[in-house]
């Protein structure tokens, strides 16, 4: 039997914690439970090195995604390997390989009617100059009244559109939106 694990993705926009790591465990656990019965494993993850958070740090830091992205990625590759994490491939979703992969995959799923172009709605902050992704736009929570974030709510676990959120503010200046 052939197995593969997918491991979480870190976003590489800050140090790791114990929460990370306790979601991150249970992969590693599987992966060496399945070697030991001889299985094929592939056990696969890597930092997110695209993304909202990193941009979001790199604007507060006043320096490019890049440097966010390669200053965690190489302490995410440290700490894993003196956790004595298994990964068979722990890699990062700004290098080419990966860039290929997840574009063919996106134009197999495209072809095939699984993907479909619909508009939406987005807030633009005139003071970024800039359409704010989910997670750039923060507010109160209309279903619990408590401060969410664009695309969901972490006190009520709602998944929200970010102008579902009221008293909404853009993460990166603070403006209202
Ligand atoms: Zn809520
Ligand atoms: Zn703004």
């Amino acid at each position: 039997m052939r197995v593969f694990i997918g491991g979480a993705w870190p976003y590489a926009n800050g140090s790791l914690h114990l929460g990370h790591l306790a979601s991150l465990l249970p992969g590693d656990i599987l992966a060496r439970y399945f070697r030991l019965k001889g299985e094929e494993v592939l056990y696969v993850s890597g930092s997110d090195c695209n993304g909202t958070p990193i941009a979001i740090k790199a604007k507060q830091e006043g320096v490019s995604p890049k440097t966010i992205a390669d200053k965690y990625h190489e302490e995410f590759q440290d700490c894993f390997s003196k956790l004595g994490f298994t990964y068979d491939c722990y890699t990062r979703t700004d290098k080419n390989h990966h860039h290929e992969t997840v574009q063919a995959i996106f134009l197999k799923l495209l072809d095939n009617g699984k993907i479909h172009k619909r508009k939406i709605e987005q807030c633009y902050c005139p003071s970024c100059d800039q359409f704010l992704p989910d997670r750039f736009v923060e507010g109160v929570c209309p279903h619990c009244g408590k401060q969410a974030r664009g695309d969901q709510c972490d006190y009520c676990s709602n998944i929200l559109e970010s102008l579902e959120l009221l008293n909404r503010t853009c993460k990166v200046c603070g403006d209202p939106r």
